[in-house]
């Protein structure tokens, strides 16, 4: 035994090849004005195979812009999106997709959800129900095939949209806050339910969050992006910071007092002198003095 095993996983871990590559990435949107806005300003890095990566950052920093570069849902305005080495031009089923909100088809039991990307991708009706029914296993929801998503809390909802997102075995699975729309106890089941998965599917994980919480209870590193500010004209990449906690980890770890540290010295970075501001508001009576109130 090595005496620093959370440095020997980090070597492991980077021995291993490139899963996702980005490169200068740039994002500009026109602006109401008629010019452009950078949203998202020369951004690299590179996640290895089977990393579990969280991504966070004030609101309006670009993590969804980001998520949505890597998804090839926008086209890039300079810089480049690798997958095992090749250029991303467009979506494609080595990504998978995960967003807040709930996107499974109404009108699709739960199993004809996670047929859906199968039987697009040619797999046929017998073959194709029964991979989606490992699926649902994996996310335990076999039970719950016949369902319909209306029947669904939104957890389980989560769940069949990660069954679907993974049915198509991608190489990546994007998750853009899955777990917002959530209440904290679901959110933090989820979690747990989400690092077990991951356990047992070869896929890189890119997580989106704005919890502090989550991006430390999840993630093998944490990504910090910084909101444009008075030295930054658009978001951009602050840190990309390793976790030192063991992994697998569950929603013990959540009580440690290394999670805790750690957890604090993240949100240092993340809001670095950031006084926080209580707007003053008038004092103004709306009842005189002595009424029975
Ligand atoms: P986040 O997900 O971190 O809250 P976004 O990526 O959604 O941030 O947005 C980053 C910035 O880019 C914001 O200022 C947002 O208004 C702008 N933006 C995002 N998408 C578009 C778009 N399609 N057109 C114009 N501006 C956009
Ligand atoms: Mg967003």
């Amino acid at each position: 035994m090595s005496p620093d095993p959370i440095a020997d996983r980090f070597q492991r871990i980077r021995e291993r090849p490139v899963a996702l590559e980005v490169q200068g990435l740039t994002k500009r949107f026109a602006a109401p004005d008629g010019g452009e806005r950078t949203a998202l300003g020369d951004v690299s890095f590179t996640i290895h195979r089977r990393e579990f990566v969280t991504v966070i950052g004030p609101s309006g920093c670009g993590k969804s812009t980001l998520v949505r570069l890597l998804a090839g849902l926008e086209e890039p305005s300079a810089g480049a999106v690798l997958i095992d080495g090749k250029p991303v031009d467009g979506p494609g089923r080595d990504r998978g997709m995960v967003f807040q909100g709930y996107t499974l088809f109404p009108w699709r039991t739960v199993m004809a959800n996670v047929m859906f990307g199968l039987e697009m991708g040619g797999m046929g009706g017998d073959l194709a129900r029964s991979e989606a029914l490992e699926w649902l296993d994996l996310v335990g929801l076999a039970d719950f095939a016949n369902h319909y998503p209306s029947q669904l809390s939104g957890g389980m909802k989560q769940r069949v949209a990660i069954a679907r997102a993974l049915a198509n075995r991608p190489r990546v699975l994007l998750m853009d806050e899955p777990f917002g729309a959530l209440d904290p106890r679901t959110r933090v089941q989820m979690q747990s339910h989400l690092l077990q998965i991951w356990r047992n599917v070869p896929v890189t994980i890119v997580f989106i969050t704005h919890d502090l919480d989550e991006a430390v209870m999840l993630g093998d590193r944490v990504l910090v992006l910084g909101a444009p500010d008075a030295t930054h004209s658009c978001g951009y990449m602050r840190e990309f910071v390793e976790v030192p906690l063991p992994q697998p980890r569950d929603i013990d770890i959540l009580r440690t007092e290394e999670f805790r540290i750690f957890r604090d010295r993240l949100d240092a970075l993340v809001h670095p002198h950031e006084a926080v501001t209580v707007e003053k508001l008038p004092m103004v009576r709306m009842t005189q003095v002595g009424d029975d109130v």
